[in-house]
C-alpha cells in the first residue's frame, strides 16, 4: 500500500505576520544553516494549531539527519540562519505522512512573475529578508506515529514501516524548490485578491519555469501567451535533467506537478509517495542537476572524479597494450 505525501504550500502571503514564535524547549542547530525548534504538545505550531505530540529523541535525531543531508549537499551560503519549526498534528483518516511549508514572497507587487519561498530567498539567493514566523514549517501526522521507522541504520529486516528520515528529507525538498503553482485547469495560480486580473498577476516557481512539453515549449511561456499551459497526463520535462514531473491524468491536489515522476527516476527523493521499508534519504544525480538548474550551488557530482579515474585507467590500459 502506498501512502502519498501532501505538501502544504497553498497560499502565498496570507499567513505572514500572524504566527508567534513559541517558547518551546527543544531546540537544535544544524551548522549555521538551520535553527530548529521542535514544537511539543501544546506549543503553538503551524498556523493557529497547537502541536499534538511531544518529540522524543529518536524523532528529533531523524529530523536533524534529514536537515543535515540538505546542509551537506547545498553549498550556497545563506544570508542568515534559517529557522525551522517542526510540529505534529492529528490527521486521522489521512494518508498524509507529513507536509512542509515555507512562505512565498513576491519580487514585485504586480505582474506575472516568478516567486520564491523564504528558504530559496535566504539560502539560495543569500537574502536577509525575514518573516514573522518560521522560515520552514514541517508538520507530521500523529496518525502514523506507530507506522514510522525512526532509526538511523537502514533496517535489514522487514518492519512494514515508513522511514521517517526519508519523509522529512523529502519535505524539506519542497521548501527549497520542488514546488509548483500550476493548477488543475492547466494554468498557474494568480495573485490573491487579483484573480480577475488573470495573467497580469500569474505566479510561478523557478521549478515551473523549467517545465517543457514534448515540443520543447516552456509551459510558463505558453500560459503567458494566453494558451492552456499543459493538459493533465501530458509528459513534462524538467530542464535537461532527464526527469519528468508527476502529472497524472487525474489531478491530485498537493501531489500533481510538485513531484518527480518515479517513472523517470525510480530512486527519486521527490517522488510523490513512499512505500514501507524504502529509503530515499538523499537526492539522485538527476535531482542534484535539477537543483543546479534552479540556481543552487551544490556539491560536485561524486561520479565526476570516479569517471576521471576510470578514464585514466582506460588510458593506462591502452598504453600498456601499445
Ligand atoms: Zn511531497
Amino acid at each position: 500500500m502506498k501512502r502519498s505525501f501532501w505538501i502544504g504550500i497553498i497560499c502565498a502571503v496570507c499567513c505572514l505576520g500572524s504566527i508567534p514564535l513559541s517558547s518551546a524547549v527543544q531546540t537544535a542547530s544544524v551548522g549555521s544553516t538551520f535553527s530548529c525548534t521542535f514544537l511539543d504538545s501544546g506549543d503553538q505550531g503551524f498556523f493557529d494549531s497547537s502541536s499534538t505530540h511531544t518529540w522524543d529523541q529518536g524523532q528529533i535525531d531523524a529530523a536533524l539527519r534529514a536537515l543535515s543531508t540538505w546542509d551537506s549537499l547545498i553549498t550556497s551560503t545563506p544570508g542568515r540562519t534559517l529557522t525551522v519549526g517542526l510540529t505534529w498534528y492529528d490527521g486521522a483518516n489521512s494518508s498524509t505522512l507529513a507536509s512542509a511549508y515555507s512562505p512565498y514572497f513576491y519580487y514585485q507587487s504586480n505582474g506575472p512573475q516568478q516567486v520564491s519561498t523564504l528558504a530559496e530567498s535566504v539560502w539560495r539567493d543569500g537574502g536577509t529578508r525575514s518573516g514573522a514566523g518560521y522560515d520552514i514549517y514541517i508538520q507530521c501526522n500523529t496518525a502514523h506515529l506507530d507506522s514510522l521507522y525512526y532509526g538511523a541504520a537502514l533496517s535489514a529486516e522487514y518492519t512494514g514501516k515508513y522511514d521517517f528520515q526519508s519523509i522529512l528529507t523529502h519535505e524539506v525538498g519542497h521548501t527549497v524548490g520542488f514546488l509548483s503553482l500550476a493548477t488543475q485547469t492547466g494554468a498557474f495560480q494568480v495573485q490573491s485578491g487579483n484573480a480577475s486580473a488573470a495573467y497580469s498577476t500569474m505566479l510561478y516557481t523557478r521549478y515551473d519555469s523549467l517545465l517543457t512539453n514534448r515540443e520543447g515549449q516552456s509551459i510558463v511561456e505558453k500560459a503567458g501567451n494566453g494558451n492552456t499551459a499543459f493538459t493533465l497526463g501530458e509528459t513534462l520535462s524538467l530542464a535537461d535533467t532527464g526527469l519528468t514531473a508527476y502529472n497524472p491524468s487525474t489531478w491530485q491536489q498537493g501531489s500533481s506537478m510538485a513531484h518527480i515522476d518515479s517513472a523517470s527516476d525510480l530512486d527519486a527523493l521527490m517522488q510523490y509517495s513512499l512505500s514501507p521499508d524504502t529509503y530515499h534519504r538523499t537526492l539522485t544525480e538527476g535531482e542534484m542537476e535539477l537543483m543546479r538548474s534552479m540556481g543552487w550551488n551544490m556539491v560536485p557530482e561524486p561520479c565526476t572524479s570516479a569517471l576521471a579515474l576510470l578514464g585514466l585507467a582506460a588510458l593506462t590500459l591502452r598504453r600498456r597494450r601499445c
